[in-house]
């Protein structure tokens, strides 16, 4: 048995598990697979064991990555910070967008979603944590960010996404995502019909769905560590993106 198929097989378990003990379908929680820094070779692998949605944070790295496995009907789900000069492949390549924090770049990928495909589907980022360092919107500019990027006609809200700091202990890693599910409710009772929580990875993804995800974010858990100086690279975009966010 592979790395890749037997992780597989462990991050379904963890999903159901936490589904069972949330008395929820786990039929409506959606394994989205984080490939940054995985080769399309391992993607290839991981569509064979029936893996379907692949999240990327880097556009070319995607873009390569697409055009070596376009034999294949992957779903391709962008979850990275966005540069205003990357809108247009993402609106062109991407079925998904999770990490939309302002109306600029949503007004961006509506205008450049081609008119063949179905509307882009989006995520509102939330700085659930309140870190400075994090991209995202605080919570009070939510409801005026998701009413602005509903009136956008190529775009179709679905929800909302998080990346909480890491923090031990399924209780405390609980706190944001009721949170940010108290968020997705307030929206929905003012009239939003969102759909869709994108939150929980390697290393929360019980607690996530215990609060209701939807859809949760796995690289780790599946492909393996990444290495140190990939994740410090990543760290320092993540950041300079938050800095100089016009750039
Ligand atoms: C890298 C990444 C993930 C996956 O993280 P793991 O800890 O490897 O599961 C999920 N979401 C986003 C936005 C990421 O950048």
């Amino acid at each position: 048995m592979t790395a890749i198929l037997s992780n597989l097989q462990a991050v379904n378990a963890s999903i159901n598990n936490a589904a069972l003990t949330a008395q929820r379908d786990a039929a409506d929680i959606m394994l989205l697979a984080v490939s940054k820094t995985v080769p399309a070779n391992m993607v290839r692998e991981a569509y064979s064991l029936g893996q379907k949605a692949f999240g990327e944070n880097f556009v070319q790295e995607a873009l390569d990555k697409m055009h070596h496995l376009n034999d294949l009907p992957l779903e391709w789900h962008f979850i990275g910070p966005i540069q205003s000069n990357k809108t247009r492949a993402i609106a062109e390549n991407f079925s998904w967008v999770h990490s939309v924090d302002r109306l600029k770049i949503a007004q961006r990928l509506s205008e450049q979603r081609p008119d063949d495909l179905p509307p882009l589907n989006i995520c509102i980022q939330i700085n659930i944590s309140g870190e400075a360092t994090k991209g995202g919107v605080p919570n009070e500019e939510a409801a005026s960010l998701a009413r602005a990027i509903s009136a956008l006609p190529r775009l179709k809200l679905r929800g909302l996404m998080a990346i909480p700091a890491p923090v031990d202990g399924l209780a405390e890693q609980r706190k944001p995502f009721a949170q940010m599910r108290n968020l997705f409710n307030q929206l929905n009772s003012a009239g939003s019909s969102l759909d869709t929580l994108s939150m929980g990875m390697s290393h929360d993804l019980t607690a996530a769905i215990l609060e209701g995800a939807t859809i949760v974010r796995v690289g780790t858990a599946i492909f393996g560590n990444r290495n140190l100086a990939t994740e410090i690279m990543i760290k320092k975009v993540n950041s300079q993106q938050k800095l100089s966010p016009e750039k």
